[in-house]
């Protein structure tokens, strides 16, 4: 059986900027990746927005706020060392009532504590900026970007495997056993030991943690995010990023405007209740997922608390016109012809038995490993600060 110092399971960007780093702080140790998927980034890395978040929403102090603020300046370093474009185009987050002004004054105080450069402009200024665009005021977050997460997924994999580190692709695990002396993980077809294991499964997170042994209180609940995309003819429609003040009950940001690396724009996503952990057509159904959450009594408590948002969620689901009020808030201009169809991405959020979202990224230790529990958005932005956290905590 294959020994190796460091094992990685899942090849997103957590784990492979985990692999990544490990390989920098030992170099020549043994470190193999295993990943279910035959390529690296199929999940949430692979279907996301694309943002490099400046970190200006998370309660201060927290890992998000830490963490992604360090992961801004990393993933653009990253990407200018290794020819990565990216686009520090700026965001604007746009208030349109007189409530929103007030939770988005509330949003410039926190990115203050935050240590996040932001500026306060009127709507007047708002409208010079992005002329398709109307609000009452805004904050203006000139250091977000945009990016690929994929091509920095696929950059980190090539790294770790010019390191001597090894990447398993289409290896599901399917066991893990801790002892003293090692950790055994072992995939339908082979099995391998490690000194040290991280976890970074993403939509997985629970079940790989549970057949760890771990006794987790928390479940992953996939919520899908539904974009659309603006036609060739709305090219230039926004210049930056343009997003809603957030809810701060909701670990969700809000249906945005997302100009892509590759050019398009993109519309969304939403945060519909997925009945599927990895099936991204809209109706997907996974009989297993579908069985676990309904005999969670935390998914049921969510549900409950959050009633009103989950059935006008359904709407714009199932709705064009529902869906496009929402833009119209800021972006009148926009008809049901803008939106066409785009992939949609599916969130991991860790939820509680006591129906607690857990908003801040979660990582449970024992002897021999770490498991990253809750690694929700921005941890594409935040993933080489949590690689060297984890790697850190690996010694
Ligand atoms: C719609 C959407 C929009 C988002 N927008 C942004 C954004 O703009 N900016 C940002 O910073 N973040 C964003 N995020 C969040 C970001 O994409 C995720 O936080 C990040 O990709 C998490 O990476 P990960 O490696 O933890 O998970 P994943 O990318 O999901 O990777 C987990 C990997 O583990 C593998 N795995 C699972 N089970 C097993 C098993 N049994 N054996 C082997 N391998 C296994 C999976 O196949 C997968 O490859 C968004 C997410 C979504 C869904």
């Amino acid at each position: 059986m294959a020994r190796y110092r460091f094992c990685v399971i899942g090849a997103g960007i957590v784990g492979l900027a985990t692999a990544h780093r490990l390989l920098c702080e030992h170099p020549g140790a043994s470190v193999v990746v295993v990943e279910a998927e035959n390529d690296v980034a199929v999940h949430q890395t692979g279907h996301n927005s694309g943002v490099i978040h400046s970190g200006i929403y998370y309660e201060p102090g927290s890992l998000k706020a830490t963490l992604c603020r360090a992961g801004e300046r990393a993933t653009k370093e990253f990407c200018a060392e290794h020819h990565i474009p990216f686009d520090e185009c700026g965001k604007l987050i746009v208030a349109t009532d007189t409530a929103e002004v007030a939770r988005m004054d509330a949003l410039a105080e926190r990115a203050v504590i935050n240590g996040i450069e932001c500026r306060r402009v009127s709507g007047a200024e708002l409208a010079e900026m992005e002329p398709h665009v109307t609000g009452l005021a805004a904050l203006h977050l000139p250091r977000t970007g945009i990016v690929d997460y994929r091509r920095v997924a696929a950059t980190l994999a090539r790294l770790i495997l010019d390191a001597g580190g090894e990447l398993r692709t289409g290896q599901r695990v399917v066991a893990i056993q801790e002892s003293t002396a090692e950790v055994t993980v072992r995939t339908a077809s082979a099995a391998v030991t490690c000194e040290r294991l991280v976890v970074c499964a993403g939509l997985q997170a629970d079940r790989l943690a549970r057949l760890a042994g771990l006794d987790v209180d928390v479940q992953i609940v996939p919520f899908r995010g539904e974009y659309f995309r603006l036609p060739p003819s709305r090219a230039g429609f926004v210049r930056r990023l343009i997003y809603p003040v957030p809810d701060p009950a909701l670990p969700f940001l809000g249906v945005h405007l997302s100009p892509t690396i590759a050019g398009d724009i993109t519309v969304g996503p939403s945060a519909v209740l997925g009945l599927a952990r990895q099936g991204y057509p809209k109706l997907s159904v996974n009989l297993r997922d579908v069985a676990s959450m309904a005999a969670f009594p935390g998914l049921w408590r969510v549900a409950a608390a959050n009633a009103t948002l989950g059935l006008k969620e359904i709407g714009n689901s199932m709705f064009k016109g529902r869906y496009l009020r929402e833009c119209r808030r800021y972006a009148p201009e926009l008809t049901k012809a803008d939106l066409l169809a785009h992939p949609a991405g599916i969130r991991a959020q860790a939820v509680r038995r006591d129906g607690t979202l857990l908003h801040d990224f979660v990582i449970e230790r024992t002897d021999r490993m770490i498991h990253v529990l809750n690694s929700p958005s921005p941890a594409a932005t935040a993933a080489l600060p949590i690689g060297r956290h984890i790697a850190a905590l690996s010694e």
